[in-house]
């Protein structure tokens, strides 16, 4: 308890403060998924980007000179995966690189002979092991103006919480049980769907990669078009909605 009180005490304070207009204003103008919704929401979110803000460490590089609002953006739009449990879910981050726009990474290959080749790889973001994202400027911004389904602010933390959640042995819905049973079979199996037809109408075909890249296209679409994915992939929505503890159809 004494070493959450410093903590608990520093995070009373910082939501006590009023929200920055500008920031609420920024929000409104540029990020699309702020506009869908309901004040309440907002309200809740208003405290929790404000708490990751304050409690990851950010770094620029390559040359970026970081900004409040870069913050703001990216915060408001991760605190959404959180927002039907706790922002503390999000805190396994810590340590978010923002890099002006796309950028190139050594990737390591290594062929059925077991030899390793290192080649540059275009990139816009990555989640590493768990503790960092990777981003591109240039691209949260596009991606939060748009709602089309792809975001890579939610791509990248869905990342986070789902390796969280892998080595802790706990998923929302709980582990072990029925109703988590069924929500790994209904994952397992649009999945599979994807990964045999390559083309969806709502699902972006890089979700066919991995399950994990899977689970990660699922939840932009899930945040950026719940209609669409409610009527196209009824149970992988109503598995998603399980998850996150949220209904964005029903916001619209
Ligand atoms: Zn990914």
């Amino acid at each position: 308890m004494v070493f959450g009180w410093p903590r608990k005490r520093r995070r009373s304070r910082l939501v006590a403060a009023p929200f920055p207009a500008a920031w609420e204003s920024f929000l409104d103008r540029r990020c699309s998924l702020w506009g869908t919704l309901p004040e309440a929401e907002r309200s809740r979110l208003r405290d929790d980007l404000r708490i990751l803000m304050a409690e990851v460490s950010w770094e620029p590089c390559g040359g970026l000179e970081l900004t409040e609002e870069m913050r703001v953006l990216v915060a408001a739009q991760a605190c959404l995966l959180t927002l039907g449990h706790r922002v503390d879910d999000l805190l396994a981050v810590k340590t978010i690189l923002l890099y002006p726009s796309g950028y190139r990474a050594p990737d390591e290959t290594m062929d059925e002979a077991g030899i390793v080749t290192e080649e540059m790889d275009d990139r816009e973001g990555e989640a590493w092991d768990v503790g960092t994202v990777v981003l591109s400027w240039e691209d949260v911004q596009n991606d939060a103006r748009r709602l089309d389904g792809r975001n890579l602010v939610l791509h990248e933390f869905a990342h986070q919480i789902d390796l969280l959640h892998r080595l802790e042995f706990r998923d929302p819905p709980a582990r072990g049980g029925a109703a988590f049973r069924r929500w790994n079979a209904i994952m397992h199996r649009e999945f599979a769907a994807l990964s045999s037809r390559r083309r969806d109408r709502v699902l972006d075909a890089y979700g066919a990669e991995d399950e994990a890249e899977f689970f990660a296209v699922a939840t932009e679409s899930f945040f950026e078009r719940p209609s669409d994915l409610l009527r196209v992939h009824p149970e992988l929505y109503e598995a998603l909605s399980a998850y996150y503890r949220q209904d964005p159809a029903g916001r619209r």
